[in-house]
């Protein structure tokens, strides 16, 4: 691959968002519940294929955590991207089922990995990547909803700042049929208990599936956030596609099941994206199987694109985040900064959600954060000043981008809501790289309290 040249920035959506993704695999290994019937088992990590390239990434690299986020940040520096501030993403598996040992050493590896150095242990190394080079602003851990409430402490402990659970379809019928292992009920306690510990909560969603239909999609999915007990902060749309050496790929061949074809994704989607509030983020939509493993299923994946287009051209605003993002408008011309401070309030797994946005007047977004209201204390879910990432202390040159107090004015508003509401705390889920930032803020990091490590200051 030839070298950017000077100032190009090789797949510039890639840190449109302001934070560098490094996604790392896991080693092969099955699930403990046994095997979802839409998901490959094909000698790679669970549910991924050969020749992904993160897989192949990972394999080449004996899926050592150290080498593969020393080889990502050598990959973006060669392309350009800023990688200051990392989110470290963990994928293939239910990686808090793999031996408790291997959980410890892997996250340390990943530190050690940002760190460029090994640390003694795992609290040596969050410590030192507090200040280090490349910090880890978010850490990632996929999940089923089943694996995942008595892991929080842990969780925490690791660093966790957001979790992504196989939600798929909050359907019983459908979760027997496809073998998921776990109900509707594990779902709302998953949502309920990482929402209360502050987490930022991902759905994975899978229309199509075998026992459902675009109706019961599109009715389930709007439960999703008309029901208190769901209302995730982003999603991923995955339509169901039919996949070799699964059990789905049988009931393809025996004619007992077929998937959507693009057109009716294409409808659902739509349908969809309407519906969609402004506190959550459609983080991707469609898997990109490499197309020799596809055996049936759509293969558009820029449907996106192509939604999203029809949508504007209906003149159809959408109000989910990325749709809204600065990054993501730049490019439509005349941007106006004119910024002012907008607050939705709603109700979610028993307890309020404040989500607070700076927005111009075309409601185009530049910052936001998610405040929780638990027991008195306002948790500080996620704080988020979007654009093109910038270097760690370089001043925003241009009014909204990171760096030129947005986050500041963010967290001033937060906590003047958390003391209406009579909190007498506010506590940050933090990434360990940006426990500097605000410490800057008055902020300090809890001690006293086991694992559960939160930036905490009285009001
Ligand atoms: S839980 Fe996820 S990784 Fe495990 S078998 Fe089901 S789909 Fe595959």
């Amino acid at each position: 691959m030839l070298n950017p040249k000077i100032n190009e920035i090789r797949k510039p959506t890639k840190t449109i968002s302001g934070i560098t993704p490094v996604a790392v695999m896991l080693p092969p290994r099955k699930c403990k519940h046994g095997n979802c019937i839409y998901c490959p088992s094909m000698n790679v990590p669970q549910s991924y294929t050969p020749k992904s390239p993160v897989v192949l990434r990972a394999k080449s690299l004996d899926y050592d955590a150290y080498k593969q986020v020393v080889s990502r940040i050598k990959a973006f520096e060669i392309m350009n991207h800023p990688t200051d501030k990392i989110e470290l993403i963990i994928m293939g598996g239910t990686f808090l089922e793999y031996p408790e040992k291997f959980q410890y050493d892997f996250i340390k590896g990943l530190y050690d990995g940002l760190n460029e150095k090994i640390s003694k242990n795992l609290s040596e190394a969050k410590k030192v990547n507090e200040s280090s080079k490349h910090r880890c602003v978010a850490l990632c851990i996929e999940t089923r909803p089943d694996v995942c409430c008595k892991f929080i402490e842990r969780m925490r402990e690791f660093g966790c700042t957001r979790v992504e659970l196989g939600v798929q379809l909050i359907d019983d019928k459908v979760y027997k049929l496809v073998k998921r292992g776990h109900g509707v009920k594990e779902v709302i306690l998953a949502t309920k208990c990482l929402r209360n510990a502050g987490f930022k909560i991902g759905y994975h969603l899978m229309p199509g599936l075998p026992g459902s239909n675009l109706q019961n999609d599109l009715k389930l999915f709007k439960k999703i956030f008309s029901d208190e007990s769901f209302k995730p902060d982003q999603i991923k749309i995955y339509p169901c596609q039919v996949l070799p050496n699964s059990e789905l790929e049988k009931l393809y061949w025996e004619g007992k099941y077929k998937p959507y074809t693009p057109a009716e994704i294409q409808k659902l989607l739509v349908e969809m994206l309407k519906i969609i509030p402004r506190y959550c983020r459609v983080m991707r939509i469609m898997r990109e199987i490499p197309l020799e493993y596809l055996i049936a299923g759509s293969k558009e994946i820029g449907i996106r694109k192509d939604v999203e287009d029809d949508l504007r051209k209906n003149k159809v605003k959408l109000k989910e985040i990325r749709y809204r993002e600065i990054g993501f408008n730049k490019s439509a011309g005349y941007l106006n900064t004119d910024l002012k401070f907008k607050k939705t309030e709603y109700k979610a797994s028993g307890g309020k959600e404040y989500f607070l946005e700076i927005v111009n007047k075309d409601d185009i977004l530049f910052g936001l954060l998610r405040l929780r209201i638990v027991d008195q204390i306002g948790m500080v879910r996620e704080l988020h000043v979007y654009g093109q990432s910038l270097k760690l202390g370089e001043g925003g040159k241009e009014k909204g981008q990171q760096h030129t107090g947005l986050g500041k004015w963010l967290m001033e508003e937060a906590e003047k809501i958390a003391k209406k509401e009579k909190c007498k705390e506010i506590k940050v889920i933090s990434g360990v790289g940006v426990r500097e930032y605000y410490k800057k803020l008055g902020y300090i990091l809890e001690d006293g309290k086991g694992k559960m490590e939160y930036m905490r200051k009285e009001l």
